[in-house]
């Protein structure tokens, strides 16, 4: 699962003077509103509606690296998210039988 992590591949040092020039704390209430801004990119695009998609996928894959950095849980959210993508590879294998 490092693919999702090698879009950021060589920027740990930037993302890590970020988090420590603003501070874990507002950098976790910008995550907060990144990702709501994510959340309203991705309802404009359901309805239609011209959207920043992208944009604020980007946003939030940069705030993702900073909360790994912040929480200091790379390997446990690898882990994690290779245990839900093969359970739901599984349900999904199920399904066709
Ligand atoms: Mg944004």
């Amino acid at each position: 699962m490092n693919e999702i992590f090698d879009l950021l591949k060589n920027k740990k040092e930037d993302i890590k003077k970020i988090v420590n020039c603003f501070g874990a704390r507002p950098q976790k209430i910008k995550s907060i509103e990144e990702l709501s801004e994510l959340i309203q990119a991705i309802s404009r695009d359901v309805n239609g509606l011209d959207n920043n998609v992208s944009e604020e996928m980007a946003d939030c894959f940069i705030m993702l690296a900073q909360l790994i950095d912040i929480f200091n849980n790379k390997d446990e959210v690898s882990f994690i998210v290779n245990q839900k993508l093969s359970r739901t590879i599984k349900i999904i294998e199920a399904r066709n039988e």
